[in-house]
């Protein structure tokens, strides 16, 4: 399920920012985080499938912990649109999100 977004989403020269430190990093963060820190903060508990850097690292974020925020797919997709980043999977409304 995560994959999807390392496969779709990253090019080659992002990819290379990521790699098994990353991974590990992630993996601790879920684990301390399981649930959407966004969905959370409105009463919902949703799992957190994704770890997502506030400050991309492309803006020069890293992978500290305070840069990080665990998220649902919807939470995810919806960070992203907002930002204006390139997002080809749908938004689905089945978690009932609103804006
Ligand atoms: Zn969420």
């Amino acid at each position: 399920m995560a994959n999807q977004y390392e496969k779709y989403e990253r090019s080659p020269a992002t990819k290379k920012r990521y790699g098994r430190t990353w991974k590990k990093i992630r993996d601790t963060y879920v684990a301390s985080h399981p649930l959407c820190e966004v969905c959370l903060k409105h009463g919902r508990y949703v799992v957190a499938e994704e770890v997502h850097h506030k400050k991309s690292l492309a803006e020069g974020g890293a992978h500290a912990w305070n840069n990080l925020i665990a998220l649902c797919k919807a939470c995810h997709a919806r960070i992203h649109a907002q930002r204006g980043d390139r997002w080809r999977q749908k938004i689905t409304r089945k978690n009932g999100l609103s804006e």
